[in-house]
């Protein structure tokens, strides 16, 4: 269900907005939650739904978009739509770590002196990325990307880099920790943390677990931030921690969180991406089927012995391996990553013993 907006406002309360001048996208979705469209620069997802919430104490947000100064504009104008101001917002809770929702939050507590809250696991990895230097990051994506299987003319950029300064890259701090299954302290309303890894180890969605303002069948309403969005599929890839050698399964947490989410049954998802939706548990159902064909698919290219890198060259992504950009290639074997571990913990693949890099067979 794509829901138009209701409000249009633009920076200018005249209304004589100059032309060109971008219109800031207000949505009201009833009982005192609204949302902002926050651009996301030179990224084909477009903007971050950044989630005004209403609460005794004053308008609380749900992640706050990406840090650029077009951005920061854009949501300013939006909370003035709103009938609020960034120096009026009572708190931040965050649905996980990534840039385009977390990147304005430090603004936000500048402007406010809001709290941030976000699950334990994502705050690690903010206060590692503050406390990693650039060298160390790409000394472990080499060793990563060589166990991988890649190509030496993949690989030798990522030595030239790590001798470059590169401008430190500092997300704020979380000040609250979001605790899985409890009611976040929002007064006067019921706010819970849904703990749903895999996208990253600490995403959460948060359940508002109030009435329907439109009284629509189900069970309150579900943020879902990047967990669960009507026609985007998100990256699962391994959780990269140069600290931490742990064999996580990502992808084997996400489809349990799914699973979990499907048996909240909420009446609409609100998510961080594209547009609001109804039916929660068919789209559940959705993404856990083509995870399952996925995994199918992969097992039957795993008939030869191969490298995370060759897996992810035949695996089918949105264009051809040879089109898809540098960056893009390292996230790609990293959801090969993923999947292979999968196919692992389930018993339907394995390490070829004693190959090097490592190759990986049906079983
Ligand atoms: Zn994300
Ligand atoms: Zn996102």
């Amino acid at each position: 269900m794509t829901r138009a907006p209701i409000e249009t406002r633009s920076s200018y309360s005249d209304g004589n907005a100059a032309i060109g001048e971008p219109m800031t996208q207000v949505y009201e979705h009833g009982g005192g939650v609204r949302s902002i469209q926050v651009p996301i620069p030179d990224n084909p997802l477009g903007h971050t739904l950044v989630y005004v919430v209403d609460t005794d104490r004053g308008p609380v947000l749900i992640d706050t978009g990406w840090d650029d100064p077009a951005s920061w504009d854009t949501l300013a104008d939006g909370l003035a739509g709103c009938g609020t101001s960034p120096t009026e917002i009572h708190g931040v809770v965050i649905t996980h770590h990534h840039p385009d929702h977390h990147g304005l939050s430090g603004k936000v507590r500048d402007a406010s002196g809001a709290w941030i809250a976000m699950h334990e696991a994502d705050g690690a990895i903010v206060r590692r990325t503050r406390e990693t230097r650039p060298e160390r990051w790409f000394a472990y994506m080499t060793a990563k990307l060589m166990a991988a299987g890649a190509p030496e003319d993949h690989i030798a950029p990522l030595r030239t880099v790590r001798r470059r300064t590169l401008p430190g890259f500092a997300p704020a701090l979380p000040d609250r920790e979001i605790v899985p299954g409890e009611l976040l302290d929002l007064a006067g309303r019921r706010l819970r943390a849904i703990w749903t890894p895999g996208h990253t180890p600490g995403h959460v969605c948060l359940h508002l677990e109030e009435e329907h303002p439109a009284q629509l069948p189900g069970h309150g309403r579900l943020f879902s931030g990047d967990h669960l969005l009507p026609k985007i599929t998100p990256h699962i890839g391994l959780y990269e921690d140069p600290d931490d050698a742990t064999v996580t399964d990502p992808l084997g947490d996400y489809l349990d969180s799914l699973e979990r989410i499907g048996r909240l049954a909420p009446a609409e998802v609100l998510p961080a991406h594209q547009y609001v939706f109804t039916d929660a548990a068919a789209r559940v159902e959705e993404l856990l089927t083509h995870h399952e064909e996925r995994l199918t698919d992969l097992r039957s290219l795993l008939a030869e012995p191969l490298t995370p890198w060759q897996l992810a060259e035949r695996m089918e992504w949105n264009r051809p391996w040879a089109q898809i950009p540098y960056g893009s290639r390292n996230i790609a074997v990293s959801e090969a990553e993923a999947h292979l571990r999968r196919l692992v913990k389930l018993g339907r693949a394995e390490a070829v013993a004693g190959s090097d890099p490592v190759t990986y067979v049906a079983v």
